[in-house]
């Protein structure tokens, strides 16, 4: 079998418990085609090798995906002796994801395959922190732009959602009330569903960068990962035993609340001291309002100041925002090693605005990891930047759409046609 991994599915399905012959014909219907999917193509004797089903069994189930267009039959692979057998494949495009990454001030929404390849981009600024309804709006409205593309609804598995806010996965659809008070009251697993009659699935969108690393980059070769996002607000998603690791409540991974400074200044969160409220976006920003008066010639006697303003005068030279960055990396690579000291990642993974700095960022930030993590892990440990840049985000939110449809094929609207 040609193997063409983006990796191979995260889990073996679980066989459910009842076995009558319907939920049999289910789960087998779910092994083949998450075969299918994660080595691309094969001939129908190799899918009942691999999976130990019957010739019969699988035949029967390749004539239901031929059915369903998500698979078809490509051309005649090499004889073993007898017949040449014909080699099935998974189409990529029988069906659209929608992935959303719902920023603090931005919304990106993106239309992919089922290969995660974007076929199509939007983006806009929004105060999404404060305006739930208008990012709301905005959101139905890009989502529609992309899917008219294609022809409308039809082809929508489902619409993936990364938000800038912890969630509960026992509540997807509820932000926290502590980091985005103005979305109390809402819920965009049922504003979302109800505009697209769609299933929606959200995750915190750290969770989602780790996702994105974990099928698509730095973590396809496994290991244990934590993705560390840097831009208005401070937050990892953690990869432990090829699983993401949310917590009871989906808290797992809040490093921009780690305690810095017991006395430090208070938090949106309530508390004293955290990561953020010297790394944030707002911190740096005023941070530079404070000093920029000792520095006549900075480009960042402007107004208003933004991060992204900080991170290019950086980069081009300015000693007021290398100083800014140089600061923020030491201090963040306090919260780096209390990361690799409790749970010892093979791979730290950085992404976000403030990331954009490059070495300037990363040097003083290994520098901080070397002295104040455990010699053990820091042997291990790589640490580096995401190499699939911005879009890793809404890649990952795709990507909890794609891992539900893999688990429960029943979602890809082509299965659901031909069960009913
Ligand atoms: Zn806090």
């Amino acid at each position: 079998m040609t193997t063409v991994p983006p990796r191979p599915l995260p889990r073996p399905p679980a066989l459910d418990r009842v076995h009558d012959s319907a939920s049999i014909r289910v789960q087998h219907r779910r092994l083949l085609l998450g075969l299918l999917w994660s080595q691309a193509e094969g001939s129908r004797a190799e899918l009942a090798r691999s999976t130990g089903l019957s010739r019969s069994t699988v035949s029967a189930i390749v004539s239901e995906l031929l059915d369903t267009g998500l698979v078809h039959e490509t051309r005649a692979g090499a004889s073993t002796g007898g017949r040449r057998p014909i080699i099935l494949a998974f189409r990529d495009d029988a069906a659209q994801l929608i992935g959303v990454d719902l920023g603090a001030s931005h919304v990106s929404v993106a239309r992919s395959d089922l290969r995660l390849r974007i076929a199509g981009q939007r983006f806009a600024r929004h105060d999404v922190r404060d305006d739930p309804w208008g990012a709301l709006a905005l959101v139905e409205r890009l989502v529609r732009e992309l899917l008219e593309e294609v022809g409308g609804v039809n082809s929508l598995i489902g619409i993936g959602v990364a938000a800038p806010s912890p969630i509960d996965p026992r509540r997807p659809g509820r932000l926290s009330h502590s980091v985005v008070p103005r979305w109390r009251g809402i819920d965009l697993v049922e504003v979302l569903g109800a505009a697209f009659g769609r299933p929606v699935f959200v995750d915190n969108d750290a969770n989602a960068g780790a996702l994105a690393e974990l099928w698509w980059g730095a973590g396809r070769s496994g290991g244990d990962l934590a993705f560390v996002k840097v831009a208005t607000g401070v937050g990892a998603g953690l990869v432990l035993g090829g699983e993401l690791f949310r917590g009871t409540a989906g808290i797992a991974g809040e490093i921009g609340h780690l305690t810095v400074d017991p006395q430090g200044p208070e938090c949106l969160c309530g508390l004293r001291g955290c990561l953020v409220t010297f790394v944030g976006r707002a911190a740096l920003i005023e941070t530079v309002r404070k000093r920029r008066d000792a520095f006549r010639s900075s480009p960042l006697h402007v107004d208003p100041i933004t991060l992204e303003g900080i991170v290019r005068a950086a980069l081009d030279g300015d000693p007021l925002g290398q100083e800014i960055i140089e600061e923020a990396g030491r201090i963040l690579g306090v919260g780096v090693a209390s990361l690799l000291n409790v749970l010892n990642p093979g791979r730290v993974v950085l992404s976000g605005e403030l990331v954009e700095a490059g070495e300037l960022l990363l040097s003083p930030l290994r520098q901080t990891v070397r002295s104040r993590a455990l010699a053990e892990s820091i042997a291990h440990v790589d640490i580096d930047r995401s190499t699939l840049g911005p879009k890793g985000v809404v890649m990952g939110a795709a990507t909890l759409v794609l891992q539900a449809a893999l688990a429960e094929p029943a979602l890809i609207p082509q299965m659901r046609r031909a069960q009913e």
